[in-house]
Parts: structure tokens; C-alpha cells; sequence
């Protein structure tokens, strides 16, 4: 052996010692030349510590912890397209058995033969359940000689897929205005329906506060209107966050397939379904709910294969995941974890009310909502904004989004967390210190937009929002 110079060799180099360390990422030609993996992931994996810690990511109702069986499940199942249901059966039996279950835990009349699939999430399977109401309706009125040009769906304050649903698809959205529980009344849905609704989508978890809207009442009152004027409009339920908790947590409360006028629901399995970021659920009453033309058969991947996506390919591991999840867990456990994002969001918004500072929307009440707590400032003129107390949370790690709710007469500035699985009483703790400090901070440190003597009072909430994020 001969003594080298360097004890380094090209192969186990510290990538800090390395070239790469001292050379910059590129960022808009494509590179020219391959490099070792290592270095590259390390560049990689260090721009990512920018993204800040997505556990603490108050603002989200995505899935951001896992059981470490369920991030071996995804590797597992890396190369799996679910689109490939003759390459990889299982992988589609796994997703039926999901169906089928879900579809009991939601109650539908005939869980074993019922129509449903696994979707990227909540805005694929809203757009499937929009586009099978409108092909529905479409149908029904060509039967009967009528007009069908003139589309309409009628919903409270949704979450944009709608939005998207409707400016798509073509189909006139109806908003109905917040009503005074920031939900859509059923009064407001009713006066907003015709004879050219094909749907009225009522929300379990409403994006902006959390809370459910009644969808017995809803249902009931549709009954009365077709009482009234043999108009039979049907419902969809978005449950992109209820859907996964309240079968646990609230199993009194009537808004699912056990109201005959509910013909489609839709759940995001990567919310409180617990599965990984990439998963949802579209399931419909009875087959029948969904027109044949929008299923369409293939055959060029081998054997036949029905499919109703908007994507084709698809990763499997979500669908794997949630199978596991569903075993894992059963009703015992969810309920069990739901419960515990519940106790943290009661805690939160008692402490949060306990310092004076707020009036709080929504608590986080498992029977009238998701397990959220929403709040306003008490005092509008003081000191300070709910964007001003987002930023510097923000200045901690936090994100606690501050937004403004739908127009109504006034724009009310609000700020939420939704309260997630790994979200724990000693981090709520930990949070609670965060919020006085900041509060204490915006009141009297140079932070805070303090008046001073002879300024205008002028600031206000929609001025410079520091803050605007309206998670998904
Ligand atoms: C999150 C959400 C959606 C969209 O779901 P994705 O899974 O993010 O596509 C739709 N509706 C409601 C009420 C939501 O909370």
C-alpha cells in the first residue's frame, strides 16, 4: 500500500468536500452531464429544508404522518399502475375491497354491488360525481322532450373543485351565499334550484370554518320542493374531510347513503382517511347512479377493463395504503384516532379562547364539524391582524393560515388549524407558547403595528394581507 495524499477516493467522498458542493443546482438549461447520485440527492434533499416542516403545516388536511408499514407499502408499490388491472389484480382487488367497504361505512343500500373507484383525490372524484349528476339529468330531461342547455348546480361556500367542476363541464355554479352559521340554510339551497339543477352538493367539513351542513335538512327540504313541484333534485355529498371521521365520531348524524335522496359521495382518502397524499374516493348509491356512457371498457393492457378516471395511469400505493389502513385500524381505531385529533382541537380552542384575543367560529365540535378550530380577532381596531399573528407563527415554524372568509356584507378575517393525526396534546402545548408569545410580541414588541400617538387608524384587514393561503 502505498500512501496517498488524501484519504478521500472519488467514490466515498464527503459530498461537502466533493465538487458538488461547490458547484450551483441548475435550474433552467438541461444538464449536459450525468452525476453521482449521492451528491445529487443531497443537493436535492438540502434546497428541501426550505419547505419548512409539514407536520407543523396547520393549514392542511393532508395526511403528513404515517405508520412506517405504510411507508414500506408505497416502496412496495412504487412501480404498480393501478390502470393495469390485468398486470396487477391484486392491486385492483385491493382497490374493489376498499370500495366495497367504504361503501358499507357510508351506508349504501347494497355495499357489495354498489359503483365506485379510487381517484387522485377529492377534485377528480367530485368532477366524476358532477359529471354523472349532469349526464343524469341530461338523460332525463332528453326523455321527457326538455331543454338541456342550460345546466345548473346549486352549493354552499365550496372548496374550488366545484368552481372547476363548473367552468370545466359547463354547468352554471349556484353559490349560495354563507348563512349565519357560515353554511349554506337549506331556505337559501331550495331558492336557488329549478328545473335545470342537477345537483345540490352539501359539504361535510366546509373549507373556510370546518363545519358540516345540514344535510338532513338539506335532503328534507329538497323532499318539500319536489312536493311542491315534482322537481326531484338530486344530492352529492362532499366529504373530502368529513367522510373519514364522521362515521366515527358523529355516527347519529344522517348525511350519508342512509338519506335516499344522497346519490354520490366523495371522500379524500389522503385527508382523515390517514392514506398518503395522492388518494380519494368516489362512490355512487347504486350502480345504477352512474350512466353506463361514462364508463369506458379497454382492452389494450390485456383482459377488460372498465375505467372511469379522468387520469389513466395511476400509482397503486395509495389504494394499497388505504387497504391497510382500513385493516389496521377498523372502526376501533379510527375511531380512536379521530377521537384524538378532537380532544387536541377542544384543547386548542380553549386555550385559544382563554386568551382573550378571539372569538372562535368553530371549536371543533364532533358533531357539527371536522376536527378544525376557527377564529376572529375580538378586536378588529387593535394592534394587530390575524395575518400579522400568521406571520409571526410563521417566524416559529408554524403555518396557522389567516384568510378571509367568502364575501357576505363584511369580509371577516379569519385564522384555522385543522387537527391532524400526529398532532399531539404536547405539541398543541408547544403551539399555545408559540401564540402568546407571538400575541405578546404583536401588543408590545416593534413587531406589532402598535399605534402610536397620532397615527390614522387607518390599517385594514384586506390591506396587505402578509398571509393569504386557503389550504386544500
Ligand atoms: C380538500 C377538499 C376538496 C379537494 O380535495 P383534494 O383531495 O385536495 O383534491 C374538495 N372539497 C372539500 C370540502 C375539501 O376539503
Amino acid at each position: 500500500m502505498t500512501p496517498s495524499a488524501s484519504h478521500f477516493s472519488p467514490s466515498d467522498e464527503d459530498v461537502f468536500a466533493g465538487p458538488q458542493a461547490l458547484r450551483r443546482a441548475p435550474k433552467t438549461h438541461f444538464p449536459a452531464h450525468a452525476q453521482p447520485p449521492r451528491e445529487v440527492y443531497q443537493l436535492i434533499h438540502d434546497e428541501l429544508l426550505l419547505d419548512g416542516v409539514a407536520r407543523m403545516n396547520l393549514a392542511t388536511f393532508c395526511t403528513t404522518w404515517v405508520e412506517p408499514e405504510v411507508q414500506q407499502l408505497m416502496v412496495e408499490s412504487l412501480d404498480k399502475n393501478i390502470v393495469d388491472k390485468d398486470e396487477y389484480p391484486q392491486t385492483a382487488e385491493l382497490e374493489a375491497r376498499c370500495v366495497r367497504m367504504f361503501a358499507d361505512l357510508l351506508h349504501a343500500p347494497d355495499p357489495k354491488t354498489t359503483l365506485g373507484t379510487s381517484t387522485t383525490g377529492s377534485s377528480e372524484a367530485a368532477m366524476l360525481g358532477g359529471l354523472a349528476a349532469k349526464w343524469r339529468w341530461r338523460a332525463k330531461r332528453q326523455a321527457a322532450g326538455l331543454d338541456t342547455t342550460r345546466p345548473n348546480l346549486v352549493c354552499g361556500p365550496v372548496q374550488v373543485c366545484w368552481e372547476k367542476f363548473c367552468r370545466y363541464f359547463d354547468v352554471e355554479i349556484r353559490e349560495v351565499p354563507m348563512g349565519p352559521g357560515h353554511i349554506m340554510t337549506p331556505e337559501d339551497a331550495i331558492a336557488a334550484c329549478d328545473e335545470n339543477t342537477i345537483v345540490v352538493v352539501a359539504t361535510m367539513g366546509q373549507t373556510f370554518t370546518g363545519k358540516y351542513e345540514d344535510v338532513e335538512a338539506i335532503s328534507a327540504a329538497l323532499d318539500a320542493f319536489q312536493e311542491k313541484t315534482g322537481l326531484d333534485i338530486p344530492l352529492h355529498v362532499d366529504a373530502a374531510s368529513g367522510g373519514f371521521v364522521a362515521p366515527f365520531c358523529a355516527p347519529e348524524l344522517d348525511w350519508d347513503f342512509r338519506l335516499p335522496r344522497v346519490k354520490s359521495i366523495n371522500a379524500s382518502g389522503h385527508k382523515t382517511g390517514l392514506a398518503p397524499l395522492g388518494s380519494g374516493w368516489a362512490i355512487w348509491r347504486e350502480a345504477s347512479d352512474l350512466p353506463d356512457e361514462l364508463i369506458f371498457n379497454v382492452n389494450y393492457l390485456g383482459g377488460h377493463m372498465p375505467t372511469f378516471n379522468l387520469n389513466f395511469s395511476r400509482p397503486g400505493g395509495q389504494v394499497v395504503a388505504s387497504y391497510y389502513n382500513f385493516l389496521r385500524l377498523g372502526r376501533e381505531g379510527y375511531t380512536a384516532v379521530q377521537s384524538a385529533t378532537y380532544t387536541v382541537a377542544a384543547y386548542l380552542a380553549e386555550h385559544l379562547g382563554k386568551t382573550g384575543e378571539f372569538d372562535i367560529l368553530f371549536d371543533g365540535d364532533p358533531h357539527l364539524g371536522i376536527p378544525a378550530v376557527t377564529w376572529k380577532l375580538k378586536n378588529d381596531d387593535g394592534p394587530y391582524t390575524v395575518f400579522d399573528l400568521a406571520e409571526e407563527l410563521r417566524g416559529r415554524g408554524w403555518l396557522v393560515p389567516a384568510y378571509t372568509l367568502p364575501p357576505t356584507q363584511d369580509a371577516v378575517a379569519v385564522q384555522r388549524i385543522i387537527v391532524r393525526h400526529g398532532l399531539s396534546l404536547d405539541m398543541a402545548d408547544l403551539l399555545l407558547a408559540d401564540f402568546r408569545r407571538a400575541i405578546e410580541a404583536l401588543k408590545n414588541g416593534p413587531r406589532g403595528r402598535r399605534l402610536e400617538a397620532g397615527d390614522a387608524p387607518s390599517f385594514s384587514h384586506d390591506a396587505t394581507p402578509a398571509l393569504a393561503v386557503v389550504a386544500p
